[in-house]
Formats: structure tokens, sequence, C-alpha cells
């Protein structure tokens, strides 16, 4: 660490929202050379960092002109140009995650070969170049429904995800590269926030429960830890670690995973750097993700995941009938209730459903921190 900062290296992140805001934070407290590259006014992350180059996140040209000033690259978002960052990485960036990884993880499809491959559990699956080849497989009775379709690129809290009951329903699925898959009976959702560094050391924060928003594939609130049959906690673990390694991935890598009824555990998804759904890790946790990725990527021993208390967090979602200049309301009657922190991200825009910010609240019991998630379900929302 001493080298480090006495060299002035230059740390990169590729995305300004709040996921780059606040690794910013955190880089800010060891006053490290921090720039980002974003292409919006205003972004979340202008409020932390000194510098920000204009360009898009998914622009080899703009990525690769960004990247070789620094010495260190890092990304908020799994949409940044890869090709990119796999030559920056052969050019001599310390570059994390690597480009071949968010190829894989960019593309649905890709993702849930790669996990066969690895003989991780992944509902059964099918691949389609377009609607056309689905419709047709349906029609000649070789797909049946129900079944969950998805978009294999560029989806994002539930964007993208369709559930098709009957024929009716593939009428709305949009004509793209479509991945098929069985209806889980979901019982629970997690999320296993794992690490690992460049020395191959590994630590895993506790598994985060997630509760979905009502008629919406995207997340309302989670908390952590929660009670757990000891053998699904560690079959979950298990399962991160052996992804972390089998992807060579260095940094955080968050893993959303389906319990079925018959507590049958399933890898939906994940993403190479820190997530949402790892927030509560600010508060909570002896160790942030933010400064855990930071460690890892910078080459730095990881610090320990355990939690310093029961957290637990409700996103701020835009109003479902609302876009424009956000309004935010009941922040107050939030902030008296004891062990809760307000964290609102700074888009100049609210729309249905956009991640606004979120709250934390921090107990000694899960039931205390439930109760409090749902006053602040109550009181807490941003709209006109
Ligand atoms: P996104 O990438 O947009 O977040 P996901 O692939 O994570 O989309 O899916 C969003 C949500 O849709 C999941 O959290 C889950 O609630 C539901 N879902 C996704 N795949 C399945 C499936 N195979 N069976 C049942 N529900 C699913």
């Amino acid at each position: 660490m001493d080298k480090l900062l006495n060299s002035g290296s230059k740390l990169g992140i590729v995305g300004g929202g709040q996921l780059g805001k606040m690794l910013a934070i955190d880089a800010s407290r060891w006053q490290l050379d921090v720039s980002c590259l974003e292409n919006s006014n205003n972004p979340p992350i202008q409020s932390v960092c000194g510098e920000i180059k204009p360009g898009s996140i998914t622009s080899y040209e703009d990525v690769l002109e960004f990247g070789r000033k620094m010495d260190y690259l890092t990304v908020e978002s799994d949409s940044v140009n890869a090709k990119a960052l796999t030559e920056l990485e052969a050019s001599g960036v310390k570059t994390f995650p690597r480009g071949q990884t968010l190829e894989i993880i960019q593309d649905k499809y890709l993702q849930r070969k790669f996990c066969a491959k690895n003989d991780l559990p992944i509902p059964e699956f099918h691949h389609f170049s377009n609607k056309e080849s689905l419709v047709s497989s349906y029609t000649e009775k070789a797909l049946q429904l129900p079944k969950i379709i998805k978009t294999c690129k560029a989806g994002y809290d539930g964007k993208g995800v369709f559930l098709a009951a009957s024929e009716k329903d593939l009428e709305d699925i949009p004509d793209t590269e479509l991945l098929v898959e069985e209806l889980v009976s979901i019982k629970k959702e997690f999320s296993v926030i794992v690490v690992r560094s460049s020395v191959g050391e590994i630590a895993c924060y506790p598994a985060i429960e997630l509760f979905m928003r009502e008629n919406a594939y995207l997340v309302d609130y989670f908390v952590s830890p929660v009670e757990l049959e000891e053998k699904i906690r560690e079959e979950m673990e298990e399962i991160a670690k052996k992804l972390v390694v089998s992807l060579k991935h260095v940094g955080v890598l968050a893993i959303e995973f389906f319990l079925d009824s018959n507590d049958k555990v399933f890898i939906n998804e994940c993403s190479p750097r820190p997530h949402n759904s790892g927030h509560h890790t600010i508060e909570g946790s002896l160790t942030s993700q933010y400064e855990q990725h930071l460690r890892a990527v910078l080459g730095l021993p990881l610090g320990k995941c355990e939690m310093k208390s029961v957290a637990g967090v409700v996103n701020l979602l835009g109003d479902e009938n609302y876009s424009g200049k956000p309004n935010f309301r009941g922040l107050e009657e939030c902030l008296k209730l004891a062990g809760t922190n307000v964290h609102i991200y700074g888009k100049n825009e609210t729309r249905p459903l956009r991640k606004m910010g979120h709250i934390t609240t921090v107990g000694e019991e899960l039931t205390e921190v439930l109760e409090k998630i749902k006053i602040i379900r109550k009181e807490a929302g941003v709209g006109k």
C-alpha cells in the first residue's frame, strides 16, 4: 500500500453511476488518484471524483483511450466494452474484471454455458437466435410453456425478462437473440458476494436475502445475514467460490441465486464488480464491498467480510407513474429510526422504478431490522 500511495498510481473507474460513486468514496479515504469515464451530464460520481472524462463506456475507442492513462482499471457496470479491456490488460494496465470475463457476463446464454461447462447448477435452458425460431419451436411442440424468456444481451433490473405462460405472451417478446429457461418455482432469492484478490485470497460475505418488487423482476429490499439451513448456506458459498475461481476473476463477484421449493439451489446470474445487493456492507460489515473490491484490484490484503450487525436495505425506486425531476419524500421520518442511513445517488431524473437511492438500517436482530424496513417502505419514496 505504501508503494501504491507513494507512486501516485492512477485508478480508472469506467462508469459513473451509484456503484462508481461508492467505489470513489472508499478510494477517497486513501486519497487515491481516481478518474472516471462517463458520458452523462452530472453523473452520481461527480460529487466525489475529481476527474471525469466524457466518453461512452460501451465504445471501444473511448474505453481504450481512457484506460491507457491508468495504472489500474475497473468498472461499475457490466456493459463496458470488453474488447478494449482485453487490449488494455495486454498492454500492461492492471484491468479487473478481465475483458474475457465481461464478454461472458454480457451475454446470458454465454453465462449459462460457462456455468454448465464448470458443472455449476443452473435452470435448464435453450438458446434461440431470434424470435421466429423460438415461435416455430413452440408451434412444432418442441418447446412447451410456461417458460422464462430473456434477451441474451443488455438486460437489467428485469428489463428483457418475460414470463411466457401461453402463446399470447410470445407476442411481447422482442425479436433478438433469446435465452429460454425453465420456470423455477422460486421459494427465496439470495445474493452471495465473494471477493478474490490477485494472489488468490478469497473471502465471502454472508448470504443476502432479496425481496423482489411485486409484479416486477427487480429487488425492492434485502437483508443480511438471514437464518438459513447450514447446508444451503455452505452450498451457495461453495458455488460462489468455485465460480470466482473458474472465471479467474479478481475483485468482487456478486452471484444471484434461486432456492426452489425443493431446496435446490440454482445460479441466476452474476456480476464481476460491486453490486447493488451489497450496499448493506457499507454500514453492516467490517469491510464494505467497495473497499474489498479496491483492495483486490490494487493487490492489497482483503478485509474481513463478517457483519457487525444485521443490516437491511430498501431501494428508493422511482414511482411507477412519473418521470422527471426527482422529489424525495419521507426521508426525515426514516432518519428518526435508530441505525438508519440515507444514500441519495444524485441522478437528475427519476423514471418508473429507477434506482434513485437506498436506505440502510442496522440492528441487533433480524426482526427489528424487518420492522424498520416495513416503516421505511411505507414512508420513503421518490416521485413528483
Ligand atoms: P436482470 O438481469 O434484468 O436482473 P434476471 O435474469 O436476474 O434479470 O431476472 C430477474 C428476475 O426474474 C429474477 O430475480 C427472478 O425473480 C425472475 N426469474 C429470472 N429467471 C427465472 C427463472 N428461470 N425462473 C423463475 N423466475 C426467474
